[in-house]
Formats: structure tokens, sequence, C-alpha cells
């Protein structure tokens, strides 16, 4: 019998990798600009990390986490987000006491039983990122904006950025209570989740998908109104900053995301064209986080784009390939007279290709395959006169050039190509 792959856990197909090596060097570039170091953990951890680190009332532990017990007896799961992982990793190996303010990024496949469909997956990927010991808003604001550079940078069409402040725990505790008492008001209203959610973890109605749930919290309390001075004057100096960067921003007070650990700033970015997953990356501050895992004080802020959603909306608009095919007509003289050329181009960082054993058609069939932009033709006649024929594979022009000027002329060719796409 034919063995599948698990259900919601997707192959990535050779025909796609270029995109996804597109989205991470992208990331890398942009994380380098405003010096964010690399880090890498394991993708199992203990799984009492997450129920700390997480919170246990939240869908994301109490439903979606991979959770076994290994051969040792010890309960383990397969991480379902990068942010508990990462500080653990830093308190662990003390990277705070080596340096206060830390900026790390990390890719990587994160693992949750959710229900499968366009844009939720079992496996998924994300490019993650935490910033640690600075609790002024221009951190906020420069991380947010680091966020949006990264949506644009990546292509990604009509992209929004909405806002919250969530406050802390003090101004949060209070909007809780008036909450709640109004969600008591409507109870009846509330999907089956959400009518216990009201009592345990009152915000987190606010963000239910339910359309029941969604009026119902029409005329619901609103949390900037229970704002303690400390935390309104971080979220204006917030929003005042990210004006100062230029990031287009809109204020949603019903933007509670689904993680406990959310403290003062909240955010999400949604894209065109995902229909109903529209969030391509959603993130915010964790001022306790850092000690609630064991580690010293530490204010952060992070946040985590879905690099699938990212992929389907990146479509077929992505850069062509950067190199060239080499056609080769004629005997052994000819083929050698090619692998010259391949051998060049290779070692200029060019990328090449060849069939020459191949028939002619058949091998202008699999340069037209190759996605390359350009192809070199080589024949009797080429040979002879020391020079290569250029074809340009997308409006079929020619052009004969000295196989001396060959490589420089391919390169030049292809960057152009590169700047104009
Ligand atoms: P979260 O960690 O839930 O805040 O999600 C951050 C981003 O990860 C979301 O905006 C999505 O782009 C992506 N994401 C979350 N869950 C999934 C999933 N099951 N499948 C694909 N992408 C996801």
């Amino acid at each position: 019998m034919e063995i599948k792959a698990i259900r919601g856990m997707n192959d990535i197909l050779p025909e796609d990798v270029s995109k996804w090596r597109f989205v991470e060097e992208t990331a890398r570039r942009i994380f380098a600009l405003y010096g964010f170091e690399e880090l890498r953990t394991p993708i199992l951890e203990r799984t009492e990390l997450f129920l700390r680190g997480i919170g246990d009332d939240t869908d994301v532990v109490e439903k979606q986490m991979y959770t076994f017990t290994d051969k040792g007896g010890e309960s383990v799961s397969l991480r379902p987000e990068a942010t508990a992982s990462v500080l653990r990793a830093v308190i662990e190996h003390g990277l705070l006491t080596e340096d206060p303010i830390r900026k790390l990024y990390s890719l990587g496949p994160m693992f949750r039983y959710e229900r499968p469909q366009k844009g939720r997956y079992r496996q998924f990927h994300q490019i993650n990122a935490e910033r640690l010991g600075e609790e002024g808003p221009f951190s906020d604001a420069e991380t947010l904006q680091l966020a949006y550079v990264l949506a644009t940078s990546l292509g990604l069409k009509n992209v929004t950025m909405e806002v919250n402040s969530l406050g802390c725990e003090d101004c949060r505790a209070q909007f809780k209570k008036a909450l709640q008492e109004f969600l008591m008001k409507q109870a009846d209203r509330l999907c089956p989740d959400c009518s216990r959610r009201m009592r345990t973890n009152p915000l987190r109605v606010l963000d239910c998908k339910a359309a029941s749930c969604k009026e119902a919290v029409i005329g619901a309390p609103v949390i900037e109104d229970f704002l303690c001075s400390d935390c309104r004057d971080h979220y204006q100096q917030v929003l005042a900053s990210l004006d100062a960067f230029g990031v287009p921003f809109r204020k949603n007070p019903n933007l509670v995301r689904g993680l406990d650990y959310y403290t003062r700033t909240t955010f999400e970015i949604t894209a065109e064209g995902l229909g109903s997953q529209n969030a391509v990356a959603g993130g915010g501050r964790y001022d306790s986080l850092v000690k609630t895992l064991g580690g010293p004080e530490t204010p952060g802020i992070g946040f985590a784009f879905g690099m699938e959603r990212i992929i389907m909306l990146l479509g077929e608009s992505i850069m062509p390939a950067y190199g060239c095919f080499i056609v080769a007509q004629g005997d052994e003289e000819v083929r050698r007279y090619a692998i010259g050329l391949l051998t060049e181009l290779r070692s200029a960082g060019i990328a090449a290709e060849s069939v020459p054993e191949k028939s002619f058609k058949a091998q202008m069939r699999r340069a037209g395959k190759s996605g390359y932009p350009l192809c070199a033709i080589i024949g009797e006649d080429e040979l002879k006169d020391s020079m290569v024929t250029i074809k340009n594979l997308e409006d079929s022009s020619q052009v004969k050039i000295a196989r001396a000027d060959a490589r420089e002329k391919i390169a030049a060719l292809l960057k152009d190509r590169g700047e104009n796409a």
C-alpha cells in the first residue's frame, strides 16, 4: 500500500523551493539590517515549557499541541510556536548576562494539531523575531516597522498593520472585570468555547471568529479606556513613533491574540489575497515572560510570520532563475567547447545546465523548461568562428557574440533581466 504524508503536513517540492529560499534570504537580509542574530532551537521541548510559557488555557496548548511520552517516560511536545523555546535557550545559556539587550531571529517548522484548510496546516513554518531587554516605545515601534518592511520586501500587497495595547497586569485586571460583566449579559449568544472562556480568559472572546460571538461583543468595553497612565503613555508613544517610522497602521481594540503572555503592544499584519486565513504575521510585547520561565526580569517583544501564507501570496511572481542553458549541436569538439562555457559560467557563480547528448530539438525543449531566461547555442559555425549565439528565451531574440566575451555578456544580460523583473 502507498504510504502518504500525514494530513496537514506538506512536502516542499523542488519547483517551490526557490520561493522558500527567496523568503528565507529576504528575512535574513532584513534582520541583518536591524542587528538581529540567528538562533536555532530544537523542535522538541519538555511539555512543561509550553504550559508555563504559553498558558494552559490557550487553544494552542489546550487543543493543538502534539504531546507524547518519550521512551524515558518524559512528556515532550513538538513546538507550537518559537518564543517559549527561544527564551528557554536565552535563559539556559545566560545570553542576557553576556548582553542585556538581545535581538534574535529564527526560521523553522512549528506544529499544531488544527483542522487543516487553505493557509492552515499541522506543520507550518514561521519566521520569528524576539527582542529582549528594552521596554521603551521606540523598541515596539522599530520592531513593528521591521515586520512591516519584511512584509513589503517580500512583495506582499495591501499590507495592513493593526495595533492594540493590552496594558499591564494591573489595568488588564480592571478591564477583564468590566468585560466579564458585559459578557455575562451576552452569555446565551456566545459559542460553547467562549461561554467557558468568558470566565477563565474573557479577552479571548474578543477575537473569536464565530459570527455570533463577533456580534455579541459589539459595544463591549474597550481596553484603551482602562489603560493606566504609564500604559497609556507607552501606547501613545508607540503610535507616534510608528508615524515617525512611516508605518501606516490602524488601531483595533479587539486585537487580543491567542497567547496569554502578551502585555501592552500587540499587532497583526494582514495582506490581500489570503481569504479567511488572512493574518500573515502577529506579535506583541511580553514583559513578564522571561521571568515566568525562570530568567531575570526582562521586557521583550516579538513577532512571527507564517511562511506558507507568504509563499501562497508570492504566486508565480518570483525572481527569474539566474542562469543560462547551453545547447550544443555537433560532434565531440562542439561538446568540448560547450563544456568549457558550462564550467566557466559556473565558476563565475552563474547557474548553467546542458544535455548535449540529446537531439537539438530536445535540448531546446529542455532549455525552455529550465526557467532560465537565456540559452547559449553552440554549433559547428560558432565553434569555427569562436563565437556563441545567445538566445533570449522570453522574446526569442538572438545575438551572436565572441566566445571570449560570453561570460561577461551573459552576466550583464542576466543582471538587467533581474533588475527589470
Ligand atoms: P501565531 O503564532 O498564532 O501568532 O501565528 C503567527 C502567524 O503564523 C500567523 O499570522 C500565520 O501566518 C501563521 N500560522 C499560525 N498558525 C498556522 C497554521 N496552522 N498554518 C499555517 N500558518 C499558521
